[in-house]
């Protein structure tokens, strides 16, 4: 097997390896078709069997119960802010939203095109590090919704366990940590998640909504943005993103062969924790985290001496662990370790941060 260097990039991120292989293995000639899945028509009996399998796959993932629709939708998961509102206000006309990062900011701001929005709690002052006690929040119990990003992917700030939000709706944008545990579905009304963090390439995003709250679209709702028409149609209503979601149901067999969710989750709170203890064990290095909300996925840093930023970056380059950059809104240095960075990776991170502080600390 090639080695490749390890890439903390958080999006588009890392794909298993063997996930890449046998695609490549399958590159021309799918299974004795004579044919690619890219040049494969989605409506014929190869492309179904395809769906059917990456559909069925995520189900027995996540133990979606029956009453969910799974949709492959395109438009990443920046188009689910505005679906989001358009579909699932359900009549109503305001929606909750919880502020913890840049991801729900640019929620929020779609969200004000269709409802009046109303904030549950603002991390905006503590510099989104933490959330503030629940005995806080201003939940609104007319709202159609209360919408929350489970994981802000640029901030490094993730909420472990779902809000307690009582019998309103609850939305999450799972974008950056779909798949890295077991999750509960039941306590969603919706999920969404863009591929490119945890699932597979870019140009696929999964929506799982509870069937009674389609139906409800805003009547202005584009036919392409409308959840029932998707769901009805099997998220065929066009041409769907066909080998993205191909790529997608290789990563759900992969999951599946890792031991599923119980087995990733373990892994990842394990990867986080070893970079953890090493950033915390060290005065060269910094994560400003609230240690309840520290993120398994992405683990944002900086360095004392912020000029030594960009020989890190170049040394840790020279070294094989690629994009260690953090977000251009925030910069500072950022790991995100997916389901596919294996521990290896994080280990070899860790010890080049070790050596990068005797050797310049
Ligand atoms: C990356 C990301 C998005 C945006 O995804 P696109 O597919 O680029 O639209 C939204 N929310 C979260 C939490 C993300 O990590």
């Amino acid at each position: 097997m090639m080695s490749r260097p390890y890439n903390f990039s958080a999006g588009p991120a890392m794909i298993p390896m063997a996930v890449l292989e046998q695609a490549q293995a399958e590159l021309l000639d799918w299974r004795g078709t004579g044919m690619s899945v890219m040049e494969m028509s989605h409506r014929g009996k190869e492309f179904t069997q395809i769906a059917e399998e990456a559909d069925a796959d995520l189900r027995e993932l996540l133990a979606i119960p029956t009453n969910y629709r799974v949709m492959f939708l395109q438009g990443g998961a920046s188009s689910q802010f505005s679906m989001i509102p358009l579909n699932l206000l359900c009549g109503k006309t305001q929606a909750d939203y919880f502020n913890t990062g840049i991801w729900s900011q640019k929620a929020i701001a779609e969200a004000k095109r269709y409802c009046s929005v109303n904030i549950v709690t603002d991390s905006t002052a503590n510099k989104f590090t933490t959330i503030a006690d629940p005995t806080t929040w201003l939940l609104n119990p007319d709202a159609a919704y209360v919408h929350y990003a489970a994981n802000e992917t640029i901030n490094g700030l993730e909420m472990h366990t779902p809000p307690d939000v009582g019998n309103v709706p609850l939305i999450t944008d799972m974008s950056s940590t779909i798949l890295s545990r077991p999750i509960d579905v039941s306590r969603f009304a919706a999920i969404y998640a863009g591929a490119q963090k945890n699932i597979g390439p870019a140009g696929l995003t999964v929506v799982i909504v509870r069937e009674d709250l389609l139906g409800q679209a805003l009547p202005f709702t584009p036919t392409m943005f409308n959840y029932k028409v998707m769901a009805d149609e099997n998220s065929m209503y066009n041409t769907p993103p066909t080998y993205t979601w191909y790529l997608a149901g290789l990563v759900f067999k992969w999951l599946k062969e890792q031991g599923g969710l119980v087995a990733m989750g373990k892994q990842n709170q394990h990867k986080s924790q070893l970079l953890y203890q090493a950033i915390d064990g060290s005065d060269f290095y910094n994560n400003a985290i609230d240690h309840r909300y520290r993120s398994w996925m992405n683990i944002p840093f900086t360095l004392a001496d912020e000029a030594l930023e960009k020989p890190f970056l170049a040394a840790a380059k020279q070294a094989g662990l690629l994009a260690l950059a953090g977000h251009r809104t925030v910069g500072g240095l950022r790991a995100s370790i997916y389901n596919a960075m294996p521990e290896a990776g994080v280990c070899a991170l860790i010890s080049f941060m070790q050596a990068f502080e005797k050797s310049h600390g």
